[in-house]
């Protein structure tokens, strides 16, 4: 259905096509707000969590005010915004407060990609977790080193979608996902990585939340149901198809890995970042339609997986702080249900499906489990594979900050890194010891002076070890 808009098999450049899905998705028209809203319930998805992504050096306030004006009135399920972050200072820091104090606001996206466009620097991204973590947000991050993919762009002169994935390789998302998280940790904000796509990625994530670190891993739709062996597809509107940032990946055993993953918790949540106006996923990768088919068939064909795969899908809703008016069938929550038949099968195709674009990548893919019946509000609002949707009958959903989900162990970590210093317990013996050293004495002034200065004390200790490691042994 529809057009594919900005994409033409004239167009051979991935950076001049990537560019124009950035201005798509800052001018999309109402009418395709509405057939996405529809391809979701279609779908069986009952709530939108859709991306305000203002141009750089703009205002986020009048962007999300942009966004509801034409949202409001056409949405035909209920719905939520993050907002990027797309350039710094202090206009955007105060408006990140007032999206979360007054706008029902309680995620940013922020961009390590994209050079010159929305990526924003490591300060930055420093200064902007800092903002999330005090006004009670969760920080989202398209990690992917945007320097490096500028560099290697211009140097290999891509062509072609194939070059699209050689240019980003598995490293250059799973460094950029190690460094998200480095920056988060440094400032105990909450971390939520946004289409994770490699296995490289995914371990950095799956390690860190070993490791106890507040990270959230995402997979989308097209990473667990396909791969990126189609970039050397020799129809190049079909490879073009799967063009999409961070790349899909050639190893045919990603979308596997990454399912297994989702299962054991070590990945969170499933979405799609389509988002059909999201600069990531941009418009031909569809997603939200087909998302539960394919997590479905890929996950769930396996009965066992039953349970953990219906934990993700609660997780999203507690890490954003909707849950229980979604994700609960209960007094006072929302009545959003949707009958899924897991025997019923059903073929994917740009043919029949509801989104506005004409090309699916999952194509072909026959897929157990189908939504019969969705609800959103107590209203049937598709039945039988027959919609039954009003524009306007969506609202948006305003999410509270400091989700308890997320903040409890923030703030334990807060509490915990408050606590007085552990005692050094050789200070008095290096009193003693540093007489026979000058050198010591000098850092032991240092080390008085700020007592509380444990990486003083281990780099004094090394010092000791170094200069003498035959006095030292006496004391350590
Ligand atoms: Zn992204």
């Amino acid at each position: 259905m529809g057009t594919r808009g900005c994409l033409s098999c004239t167009e051979r450049c991935i950076r001049t096509v990537v560019l124009k899905f950035f201005l798509y998705s800052l001018t999309y028209t109402s009418m395709a707000m509405y057939a996405f809203h529809q391809a979701a319930v279609a779908g069986g998805t009952t709530m939108i969590l859709d991306f305000v992504i203002p141009q750089n050096g703009k205002s986020l306030l009048e962007a999300y005010d942009r966004w509801r004006k034409t949202a409001d009135s056409k949405v035909c399920c209920d719905y939520s915004l993050h907002v990027a972050v797309t350039w710094w200072s202090d206009k955007v820091k105060e408006e990140m407060e007032t999206l979360t104090k007054e706008k029902g606001i309680n995620s940013f996206k922020m961009f390590m990609a994209y050079k010159d466009v929305f990526m924003l620097q490591d300060d930055q991204l420093y200064a902007a977790f800092a903002q999330c973590k005090e006004v009670g947000a969760i920080a989202q991050v398209h990690a992917e080193n945007g320097d490096l993919i500028a560099e290697k762009m211009l140097s290999m002169g891509i062509t072609g979608p194939e070059g699209h994935e050689l240019c980003r390789p598995e490293e250059v998302e799973a460094e950029a996902t190690q460094r998200a998280i480095t920056i988060a940790h440094a400032v105990n904000c909450p971390l939520y990585v946004v289409h994770v796509m490699s296995k490289s990625a995914a371990k950095v994530v799956s390690d860190a939340r070993r490791d106890g670190r507040v990270v959230f891993g995402e997979p989308i739709a097209a990473g667990l149901g396909t791969d990126g062996t189609h970039y050397w597809n020799k129809d190049w509107a079909h490879a073009a198809a799967f063009v999409m940032g961070p790349p899909l990946r050639p190893d045919p055993s990603t979308p596997g890995y990454l399912m297994d993953l989702l299962a054991n918790d070590d990945l969170s949540v499933t979405g799609t970042d389509n988002c059909t106006f999201s600069v990531c996923q941009k418009a031909v990768v569809n997603g939200v339609e087909d998302r539960m088919s394919v997590i479905w068939e890929k996950g769930v064909v396996c009965p066992d997986n039953i349970p953990e795969l219906y934990l993700t899908l609660i997780n999203k809703d507690k890490i954003f702080n909707f849950y229980p008016q979604k994700g609960r069938i209960a007094k006072n929550s929302d009545a959003d249900v949707v009958i899924w038949d897991p025997k019923m099968t059903r073929k994917i195709s740009a043919k029949t499906h509801h989104q506005a674009v004409d090309y699916n990548i999952f194509e072909g893919m026959e897929c157990h489990g189908v939504p019969v019946i969705t609800i959103s509000r107590g209203k049937v609002v598709y039945e039988d594979g027959q919609l039954n949707v009003s524009p306007g009958h969506g609202r948006f959903i305003h999410r509270k900050p400091f989700s308890e989900f997320v903040y409890k162990r923030i703030k334990q970590r807060d509490q915990v890194s408050k606590e007085p210093p552990v005692p050094f317990p050789c200070l008095t013996k290096i009193q003693n010891f540093s007489k026979k050293i000058p050198q010591i004495s000098e850092n032991l002034q240092n080390l008085q002076e700020e007592n509380s200065n444990n990486s003083l004390k281990v780099s004094l200790k090394s010092f000791i070890l170094k200069k003498s490691p035959n006095l030292a042994r006496k004391f350590f």
